[in-house]
């Protein structure tokens, strides 16, 4: 089976397997783990940020994020197709209090355009508009980066309007390879930012949310609440330590391979494609006939897994463990079927 569900799929190798045996690990909520402290200070670094946070999923680390930037009954800025808003059962509501303004971007990025008429008054019946969140790549947006000036406006315009920003990073490794922004960068444009290490990194566990110490602090504690403290946890540090140093550079291969399927794609008669969304290792595709759903159970029988993103939306998500000759055969399979 060619597993194009999700850049979540990776197994460990056991070249990542020996490594993890080989960490030095402690009791983490002691803040005794050194393979954690190391990893987190290494990562906060590389991003231009004072600390960092490992934590199990990249949905702790956002909602992490939402609730150290903001007050229960504040209001947050998101694009409608947002992780936060849309895959994070409501935790926003739900642990932080505050209420979600979704707002019309394009392929789920936001400009201060988009935002400009958002930001509330400041009146007492009015909710405080407190935080922006962005989200970089975007998932359901196809896998589009944001460019730096297109950052560094928002950025600006999140100042000018006493806005705190949360960047969702759960792919930022692909946006670093499209768009060879230094990673420091993001440090500068955002107050908080969440990275995953189990996407097309390949770790089996792990995100980090990144900030200033002070928030950091602030986070630990709602890790432990949330019951999110891992005492001998460097095992799974050592796994993303090893994904970051070993499969960063790989992502620039998904790319290309997301590319070719997108224009097998472009070539079928019955799909469709917009070839400009296509940034990163998402291809996100339309089927005409068909619903997405009976377009899926026949990828399925030639041995290829995508998933629904719609009633006749498709989302593959390319990973390093899919190469040429799997990328073959599922370009041979949709030009079979949907040509
Ligand atoms: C995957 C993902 C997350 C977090 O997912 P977890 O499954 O909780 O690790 C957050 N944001 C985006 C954009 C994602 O794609």
């Amino acid at each position: 089976m060619i597993d194009l569900r999700s850049d979540t799929v990776t197994k460990p190798t056991p070249e990542m397997l020996d490594f993890m045996t080989k960490a030095e690990v402690g009791d983490d909520v002691f803040a005794e783990d050194p393979a954690v402290t190391a990893f987190e200070q290494k990562v906060s670094a590389m991003l231009g940020m004072e600390a960092g946070l490992f934590v199990p999923s990249g949905t702790m680390s956002n909602q992490l994020g939402v609730k150290v930037l903001t007050n229960p009954g504040d209001e947050i800025l998101i694009d409608q197709n947002g992780h936060i808003f849309n895959y994070e059962t409501g935790g926003a509501g739900f642990l932080s209090g505050v209420q979600i303004s979704t707002l019309q971007g394009k392929k789920g990025k936001l400009s201060p355009e988009d935002i400009k008429n958002s930001v509330r008054g400041g009146f007492d019946w009015e909710p405080r508009t407190s935080m922006l969140c962005l989200e970089n790549t975007t998932n359901k947006g196809g896998g589009v980066c944001y460019s730096k000036d297109e950052l560094s406006s928002l950025k600006s315009f999140a100042d000018q309007n006493n806005l705190k920003v949360h960047l969702d990073g759960a792919r930022i490794w692909n946006a670093m390879i499209h768009t060879g922004i230094e990673p420091t960068f993001f440090g500068e444009i955002a107050d908080t930012i969440s990275v995953c290490f189990s996407k097309g990194l390949g770790a089996p566990v792990g995100s980090m949310l990144l900030s200033n110490k002070e928030n950091i602090a602030k986070a630990r504690r709602f890790r432990k609440m949330w019951g999110g403290g891992m005492r001998q946890v460097g095992l799974l540090a050592a796994a993303a330590d090893f994904a970051l140093d070993n499969n960063f550079s790989k992502l620039k291969k998904d790319h290309e391979r997301a590319q070719r399927l997108a224009e097998a794609v472009d070539g079928c008669s019955n799909l469709s494609i917009d070839l400009n969304s296509v940034e990163t290792n998402i291809v996100i595709f339309d089927v005409r006939n068909e619903s997405a759903v009976e377009a899926l159970a026949k990828l399925e029988e030639k041995g290829v897994r995508m998933v629904p993103f719609g009633p006749n939306t498709i989302r593959a998500t390319f990973h390093y463990q899919i190469g040429d000759a799997e990328l073959q055969k599922v370009v041979d399979s949709v030009k079979e079927l949907f040509d």
